[in-house]
């Protein structure tokens, strides 16, 4: 429904292509449009089965510098033609997709990379690059991004910033916004921005996290500076294994909050610890630690992290589950192949809440799920002094993929109703995208006022990812 006065009928791109000074900036081809219809919420799967595609945009457009892109906006926003970011379109939550139609401004011809900077050990980069290729980049050169969410490979470090992203090492090293330096950015009405650049800053309110997390809504990001590391010299992993749920979590807050800093930790319940071990007949929860550094620092880290988990009841079982683990940490198989079929039904849910709520959180989301399938599965990862992620995966399967679509749309009511209920917030690293976006409102509380009228300020026209984040 148009209620917005977006133009999404008969949009004359010829226009726009004389703006540009390109006449293959935008394409109109039904396969380009089609493939830029639908991200990786699992929600997708079922539509595909039923060759639905409710989110087209008209048109995708493919700038190669911020020029363009500043070019495309000015020109969007006074033709009132909608514009929303498609980095690699790895979303899960259907971030990237066209609720008003419009322009789909794929960023991944911006992807060079500008320079590496090994005395600040930065490195400043377009925004469309594929982060799994400049992780492989960096490597070989003896530096790493410590970056690496499961989706490295298949996501931009233009989306990363956009989406508030999280990776694997997190715990030690932090998130997206705290491995951001600065970056580039183009406004609605085209204008350009340079944001940040500085170890440290206090000259104002620091403007790096208006764009971070704002889901292509507040402007399109086309240069990311991101801190780099030298790659560890020495890992050591362990695979530990708890009699419940709570040893584990209270082993994970006591490691947090003693100071240590693992650069690997992640505690699986019974369920998910059978997917995470490769073996149906696993009979505890695990948890995979691992520390890094030079050889003498890990070592010890190490001994002090197996103490915490001894002292709960933790039993070292060796290094070979959480080393088999690392070696496949991109693999989203288990997820994929539930929804290759028809019908099949497949979601991940994260969360975070303080260690006082996330028991609780834990309860109710696993209880509210599931009665939508055949297998609940948790984990918790990303953790910090005052809290922890949860990650929650079902899977299951429905008759039909438009049974599949209904049950879909049902899950993500139930989930947001319990996370929100439990105390916990909305999303942790995955952003809110279609899934969430009518739970914006109620998850800000009294600041959803200063994104709203943020958002206005910036984007008067709304042309930006309209239907998004609460709007
Ligand atoms: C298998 C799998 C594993 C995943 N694992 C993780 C994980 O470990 N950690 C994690 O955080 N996420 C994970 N995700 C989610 C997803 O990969 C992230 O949200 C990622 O950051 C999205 O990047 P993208 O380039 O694909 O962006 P897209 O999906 O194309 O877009 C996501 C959102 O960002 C906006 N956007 C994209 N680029 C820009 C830009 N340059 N400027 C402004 N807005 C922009 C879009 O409009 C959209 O709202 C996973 C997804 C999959 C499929």
């Amino acid at each position: 429904m148009n209620t917005v006065g977006f133009r999404q009928a008969n949009i004359n791109f010829d226009d726009l292509r004389e703006a540009v000074g390109r006449s293959d900036c935008i394409s109109e081809s039904t396969k380009v449009i089609k493939d830029h219809s639908h991200d990786w919420w699992p929600i997708n799967s079922a539509w595909r089965h039923q060759e639905k595609s409710p989110f087209e945009p008209n048109a995708v457009a493919t700038p190669k510098n911020s020029e363009e892109v500043a070019k495309i906006l000015s020109w969007a926003q006074k033709a009132k033609v909608p514009v929303t970011p498609w980095g690699l379109g790895s979303s899960v939550v259907g971030g990237p997709l066209t609720v008003h139609g419009g322009i789909s401004l794929d960023t991944t011809k911006l992807d060079r990379i500008i320079d590496i900077d090994t005395e600040n050990m930065h490195v400043t980069v377009e925004a469309g690059k594929n982060g799994g290729i400049l992780e492989d980049q960096l490597q070989s050169l003896g530096l790493t991004l410590n970056h690496s969410p499961q989706s490295l490979y298949r996501s931009t470090v233009g989306g990363w910033l956009a989406t508030r992203a999280t990776g694997q090492f997190s715990s030690r090293y932090g998130g997206i916004e705290d491995l951001c330096v600065g970056f580039k950015a183009v406004l609605a009405d085209g204008t350009k921005v340079t944001v940040g650049g500085s170890p440290r800053m206090a000259v104002g309110p620091d403007l790096r996290h208006i764009l971070i997390g704002s889901e292509g809504c507040l402007g399109v990001i086309t240069e990311v500076t991101l801190r780099l590391f030298p790659l560890a010299e020495f890992r050591k992993l362990q695979t530990v294994t708890f009699p419940d749920v709570t040893s584990g979590v209270t082993a994970m807050r006591q490691i947090m909050v003693s100071g240590l800093s693992p650069f690997l930790l992640r505690f699986y319940d019974l369920a998910e610890a059978r997917h995470a071990m490769k073996d149906a007949s696993f009979s505890s929860p695990v948890m995979f630690v691992g520390s890094e550094g030079a050889k003498n620092f890990a070592d010890s880290e190490m001994s002090e992290l197996l103490k915490i988990c001894n002292e709960n009841s933790g039993v070292d079982v060796g290094s070979d589950g959480a080393e088999a683990w690392m070696k496949r940490r991109f693999d989203f198989s288990t997820i994929e192949n539930v929804l290759k079929t028809h019908g099949g039904v497949a979601e991940t849910i994260e969360v975070a809440n303080n260690w006082s709520g996330i028991s609780g959180t834990y309860d109710a989301l696993t209880k509210a799920l599931r009665p939508f399938a055949d297998e609940v599965l948790g984990h918790f990862s990303h953790a910090y002094t005052d809290g922890v992620s949860l990650y929650v995966i079902l899977l299951g399967q429905a008759e039909s993929p438009k049974d599949a679509e209904l049950q879909f749309e049902q899950i993500w009511k139930v989930a947001n109703r319990a996370v929100l209920d439990s105390g916990a917030v909305l999303s942790h690293h995955h952003g809110t995208g279609l899934a969430r976006n009518e739970h914006v409102h109620e998850a800000l509380g009294s600041s959803w006022e200063l994104y709203s009228r943020l958002k206005k300020a910036i984007d008067p026209s709304g042309i930006l990812n309209p239907g998004k984040l609460g709007l």
